[in-house]
Order: structure tokens, then sequence, then C-alpha cells
């Protein structure tokens, strides 16, 4: 019969959830959905120097932004809680002391330290990074419970990941080193190993570790810069992993019916920017509008707009509007603020490029504008082009004004569909203010 999958994420809650743990907490969420197994949160919060609530609540919180349910711990009131091994030591304590009755650790103080053997190879075959062979000479004896009573890092993961029948070990490279370490404690305790995947690590787009100096590393952070939790989910799936036949967008279901461990690339995965905005806006896109709506909303709050004040259809057909513009909500708002405000809130176009000439001569066409009875698109797209030709203008000379005067930009949705949807008043009221009318 085959084993059933069982895969831990284990946090150490001493910072948010930064995006090389949102990446392997993806990466074994995917394979436990993948093979029908279970997906095990531990926090590893035995540095109690370091450790804090808060950020063990964000981290949890992250997760749950980014869809990463996890499937088993002690109950805490309607879910589940994560294990914590700070409330695990006296098993730490139980099998230090059984590995000091077979005399494979000995103390020294208070502490209590695992005796390396010596010449012994220990090879293990890692998922992603192939064969990797050391001589247990090249180890030093390893601190399993420190002089305060708290077990090392090493000690407590393999304590853990055997009580918790975890099979698959899936972590981020860095811990490539401390495995050998984890080996010789499963074999002391003659305990039969997992299978190990190591990722590979992100690097920053200058090629070097991902780390805080580069701005954004939370999750959270990207959160507040308006990526949504699918295009995050698509873009870190795509950091190490390809689902194949070069498909670069695809949802949680979808990822999760192609994944495989084995195909996993040991190969360093770059956070491309620019990957990840192509990335998000695909997913914007694809989003259900009311939805939309609603994660837009706090961004267009944060430009001092306040979407309640407005009627939710009206909102919606803004978005709409957009047309897919925008890599991030945050772009969005900013793209749409016009819609929201008679006067735009950022990167404003002021047309002192249009002549007061210019001006003169348009008014008679923007006066014939709202003139138009049946306030549509067509209505004022034959009006417009009638009037250039007339006066032998580009159209561009009358869309232009038009979309200065409306929108407070030299980009925008079709300036037509603006004036429709912004409604003749409105339309009105702005002309009159850059007196176009
Ligand atoms: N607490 C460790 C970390 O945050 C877990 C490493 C592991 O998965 O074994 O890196």
């Amino acid at each position: 019969m085959m084993e059933t999958v069982r895969v831990r994420f284990a946090p150490s809650p001493t910072g948010a959830l930064h995006i090389g743990g949102a990446h392997t907490a993806l990466f074994n969420w995917l394979w436990a959905r993948r093979m029908g197994g279970s997906f095990v949160l531990r926090i590893e919060d035995t540095d109690r120097q370091r450790s804090t609530e808060a950020f063990e609540k964000t981290i949890l919180a992250g997760m749950r932004w980014l869809g990463l349910d996890w499937d088993e711990g002690p109950d805490c009131g309607g879910g589940f809680g994560p294990y914590r091994q700070s409330e695990r030591l006296d098993l730490y304590r139980r099998y230090a002391e059984e590995l000091l009755e077979k005399d494979l650790a000995y103390r020294d103080g208070a502490a209590i330290i695992h005796r390396i053997p010596q010449d012994r190879t220990i090879l293990f075959e890692d998922i992603v990074y192939g064969s990797i062979e050391i001589k247990s000479e090249t180890i030093k004896d390893t601190v399993l419970i420190k002089s305060d009573g708290t077990p090392t890092y090493n000690f407590a993961v393999v304590v853990d990941d055997h009580t918790m029948a975890i099979n698959y070990v899936i972590r981020g490279e860095d811990h490539i080193i401390n495995t050998p370490k984890q080996i010789l404690i499963y074999d002391a305790l003659g305990w039969e190993l997992p299978h190990f995947a190591h990722l590979p690590m992100i690097l920053g787009e200058d090629k070097k570790k991902l780390s805080k100096r580069q701005g954004a590393t939370s999750v959270y952070d990207y959160r507040d810069l308006g990526y949504i939790p699918e295009g995050i989910f698509n873009f870190l799936a795509l950091l190490g992993w390809s689902a194949g036949d070069d498909k670069e967008i695809f949802d949680r279901h979808e990822a999760t019916a192609l994944f495989d461990l084995a195909k996993v690339a040991k190969r360093k995965a770059v956070f491309d920017m620019k990957k990840l905005d192509f990335v998000n806006q695909e997913h914007l896109k694809r989003l259900d509008p009311i939805r939309k709506l609603d994660l837009v909303r706090p961004f267009w709050e944060a430009i001092g707009l306040d979407s309640r004040l407005v009627d939710d259809g009206y909102l919606l057909r803004s978005l709409d509007l957009l047309e897919g513009r925008g890599q991030t909500l945050k772009e969005m708002a900013a793209y749409s603020d016009f819609f929201l405000s008679f006067d735009p809130v950022k990167e404003r176009y002021d047309g002192s490029d249009i002549s007061e000439a210019i001006k003169a001569r348009l008014r008679p066409f923007f006066e014939a504008l709202l003139a138009i009875g049946n306030w549509d698109h067509d209505a004022m797209a034959e009006l417009a082009r009638q009037w250039a030709i007339d006066k032998g203008l580009k159209l561009k000379d009358l869309a232009m004004p038009l979309r200065w005067a409306l929108t407070g930009r030299k980009v925008s949705p079709g300036i037509f569909e603006v004036a429709v949807h912004l409604g003749p008043e409105e339309v009105r009221r702005r002309l009159a203010h850059y007196g176009l009318i």
C-alpha cells in the first residue's frame, strides 16, 4: 500500500511570513494536496527570546490569506491551531534521556550532547538535489538539549517529524547542511528516515539572497502593494517548478493537479518583479467583479477616495472600463480615481499644452457633445468624426482635451465610454471647470 503523504511547514515565529517561508509552505501544501495527504503546521518557538505571539499570528494570517490551510492541530475553537514546540518540551527531554541511557549522548553541565559516531558515511537521496554524501568526521558533537532545558532546532525537528509521522521533509536549501546531523539523530533513536526535498533558494533580481534591504519581503508587504493571493500563489509556485507546456497562469486547483515534487528544479529561482506583475494582472483579470470591487476599496481609501459614498453598480462599471489595465489593485485604484473624484489624485496631467486658442476653437464641439440627445458612445463618436472632418482636425485633437478635462490623464479608457459613464451633468461640470465650455 502506498504511504499517505504527511508534510509539515515549521516556521519560527521570529518574523512575519516572508516570501521564502511562504514558498516553502506552498510547496508542502501542494504536495499534500496533490497526493491526498496531510499538511501540518508546527510553530518552532523554542527560541523564547526571539519568538513572539504577534509573529505567530501574522504567519497564520499570511497562510490563511494565501489559502494554505492545514489539516490538523489542537482544537482552538472552530478550527485547528498549530502545534507548538514550546508545548512539547517533555517529549524532547524524554528522547534525550533515552539517548543518554543508550550512551549515545552525554551531559556537559546541564546540556545534553549527541556523541557523533566516527567513521560513518551519511548518504541520502534528496528529491531535488540528488545524492548527498557526508563523512561523520566532519560533524561536531551536537547539542540536543541546551542548559536552559530547551531543545536545539536539530533535535526538536527530528523528534517532531518522527512523532508526527512526517514522511516528506520539504524545506529551504539552507537546511541541507543540517540534514546529516538530523539523520544521525534518526539513526541513534532507531527511527525510519523521511524523504527529504530541499527547495532552491529564492534570489532577488540582483542575484543575491532576498533580503529586507530590497524592500518588500513579507507576504503582507505584497498584499499592501496591491497583489492578490491568487497572483502570489501562482507566482510562488513558478519559483523552482513549472506546470509544463509553458503554462504560466493557473489557479490552485490546476496547480494541485499538475504539481510534482520530482519536477522541482535545483537551479536557484529569481524573484522577478515583472513576472510577478504580469501574473498578478492575469489573475486580476479573472477575478469575480464583486470580489475585485471589495479588494480595490481599501486602495481607493488609501488615496483619499471614499468608495462607500458611490453606488456599487457605478463602481463595478468603472472597474470594468479599465479593461485589464493595472497590474496591482493599487494601480487599478489609481487608474480609476477620476471616476470617484472630480479632481484626480495622482499624476495629474495639467493640460498646459492646450492653448487658449485651441480651447476656444473646441468650445462649440463640447457644447454640441453636451446637447446630444441619446447619451451614448456611438452618438458621441459619430459627432466627433463629423466635427473633425468639417473642421479639418484629427480625432485626437478633440479627444485629448476631453480626456484631460474628464480624467486628468493622457491615457485612459475610451474617452466616450468614460463620458457616458460619468453622465452628462458630471461631464458638463468638468468641462466648465477647465474652461472648455
Ligand atoms: N524552524 C525552521 C525554519 O524556520 C524549520 C526548518 C525545517 O523545516 O526543518 O527554518
